[in-house]
């Protein structure tokens, strides 16, 4: 950062020098990890390039059509495009996919039937699974309705996969064993690929057929492989996180095996109708272009949660992930400690937005979750977590979840400004 800009964050956004300072020191550190994370997003951008140029695309894919969406060649060319990027054989993307917690239920709805039993095999789920599950929240229409049984097992200390524990648990019953890549509300590293890798061949070790399912909301693209080319038979996420590049409007992505997304699709619309119907209301083009800057987006996303961490680690925070470990989602979790402290950082980061950056974030109960949560965003598309965002559930030990940022400049800021809130509010440690 030069003195022009230095002075600029000073005199309009009230920046104090030692946080500059301090912000500017911590980036330095990570010059080594910054170099790594820029030749991944540089395969990526490649790689989406290269599967852009074999499926051809063109002006007529941006088109769009009325009614029940016949004959859509954009929507095609989509979720082919989204299957060839993900190496997989085939997709389902969708604007009216409504999140990714949609995504994920109509995964587990598509393919579970009573008797049937899901297994996931990493802890708790996120939040809003655990009540499509039927772990809490209001029973009507959830997995456990419909007579699906449930099994979990945790992870062992140091964040490895209990893969004999997960062997001993499959049985006849089990048809979907459920891996979540990235941390959700949990304070533990995302699971890196070979760690995929050796969960899906240790499922199928014990149980050939069994189908290998992967939460992937927040880790598209943050490696050079996505899980399905480690092994996992489908998997699923959320257009308005890393692969729809801040661009896509609304959607989900399921992506896997052919007759596996087949029956998913049979779920999202209905028998018969399968994935050959939908309209994409005119979406096509912002969801190819945000996947073509995805890789980008989401490396500025990482990097600006890999300075939360050095930021927040040289103060003295237990961070998660620590400033240099592994990075396979674009989470970073800090451990603040009190809910004045949650809310100080929440308000900073809203304050750093582009959009209502007047208005002050408080927890709230939310649909699908038992615990209020507080979440700053201040998006172009509503709720949007790729873009610049915090977000907490107001419970103990009062950990933030901080990511995205379109640039890596703004996630920058994010910090920058978060840290400024809690200074002046005393509640630095
Ligand atoms: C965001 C997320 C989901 C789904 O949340 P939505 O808000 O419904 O998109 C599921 N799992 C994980 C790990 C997530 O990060």
């Amino acid at each position: 950062m030069n003195l022009l800009t230095y002075d600029y964050l000073n005199q309009k956004f009230g920046i104090d020098a030692d946080i500059l300072r301090r912000t500017e020191e911590a980036e330095s550190k990570l010059a080594c990890v910054f170099s790594d994370l820029d030749d991944i997003q540089t395969f990526n951008q490649y790689k989406v390039l290269h599967h852009f140029q074999e499926a051809r695309i063109n002006d007529q894919h941006f088109a769009w059509n009325t009614g029940y969406g016949y004959d859509d060649v954009g929507r095609a060319a989509l979720e082919q495009l989204y299957a060839d990027v993900f190496g997989a054989e085939a997709g389902l993307v969708r604007p009216t996919i409504v999140n990714g917690t949609h995504a994920l239920a109509s995964v587990y709805l598509g393919l579970l039937r009573p008797g049937d039993e899901l297994i996931y095999c990493n802890g708790d789920p996120y939040d809003t699974m655990q009540t499509v599950i039927g772990l809490k929240g209001d029973a009507y229409g959830n997995l456990q309705e419909f007579g699906v049984t449930y099994k979990q097992v945790d992870l062992l200390p140091g964040n490895e996969i209990d893969l004999e524990g997960i062997k001993a648990a499959i049985g006849p019953k089990t048809k979907i064993c459920a891996l979540q890549r990235s941390r959700g509300y949990t304070f533990r590293n995302a699971m890196t690929i070979p760690q995929i890798e050796a969960w899906a061949a240790a499922c199928k070790s014990v149980k050939p057929d069994v189908i290998c399912m992967v939460d992937n909301c927040y880790g598209e693209f943050t490696d050079v492989k996505e899980p399905v080319q480690a092994g996992a038979d489908i998997m699923a996420g959320s257009l308005i996180k890393n692969p729809g590049g801040g661009l896509a409007l609304s959607g989900g992505y399921v992506v896997g095996r052919k007759d596996l997304v087949d029956k998913v699709a049979t779920r999202v619309t209905s028998p018969g109708i399968g994935g050959e119907c939908g309209l994409t209301f005119g979406q096509t083009r912002s969801m190819f272009q945000g996947l073509f800057i995805a890789p980008r987006v989401t490396m500025g996303a990482v990097k600006g949660a890999a300075l939360c961490a050095q930021v927040f680690a040289d103060l003295g925070y237990e961070v998660c992930p620590g400033p240099s470990d592994p990075r396979n989602d674009i989470v970073e979790a800090v451990k603040l400690g009190s809910p004045e402290a949650v809310c100080a950082f929440c308000e900073g980061v809203q304050a750093a937005a582009p959009i209502d950056s007047y208005v002050t974030p408080v927890p709230w109960d939310m649909p699908g979750y038992t615990d209020q949560i507080i979440m700053a965003a201040g998006a172009f598309v509503g709720g949007s977590s790729i873009e610049l965002s915090a977000d907490a559930p107001m419970r103990e030990p009062y950990i933030v979840y901080f990511q995205g940022g379109i640039t890596y400049e703004h996630a920058k800021f994010g910090v920058i400004k978060a840290l400024q809130t809690l200074k002046d509010r005393g509640l630095v440690k």
